[in-house]
């Protein structure tokens, strides 16, 4: 499809990169929904709402830190705490009670 997913990019040229030219290079890879004009990824053919973070996090694997949850990853184990805590605080619980932990507020 493109170059800028081949196994030898340099990830630490493309991290010196300004955000502009790394949006250009990541623009093939974005398209816009007709109906709802909303951005969406090529690659997986979701319309996400952050199509550029949404790519290099996932498909650049930039991000290291997965989800146990979902789909996404993060770049730092803070942002997928955070996440966590925000978007899957009961999954989360129940997992812990099931798990046998007595304290399952504690992360
Ligand atoms: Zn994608
Ligand atoms: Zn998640």
């Amino acid at each position: 499809m493109s170059h800028l997913l081949a196994d030898d990019l340099d990830l630490k040229q493309w991290a010196s990169l300004s955000n502009t030219e790394r949006n250009d290079r990541m623009k093939i890879l974005i398209f816009t929904d007709p109906d709802t004009g909303k951005k969406g990824c090529t690659l997986c053919k979701k319309l996400v709402a952050r199509p550029y973070d949404h790519i290099e996090n996932v498909h650049l694997c930039l991000a290291a830190y997965q989800c146990d949850f979902c789909d996404k990853s993060f770049k730092s184990r803070n942002l997928r705490a955070q996440h966590v805590h925000y978007n899957h605080k009961e999954e989360k619980k129940v997992r812990m009670i099931i798990s046998g932990n007595k304290n399952p507020q504690k992360y």
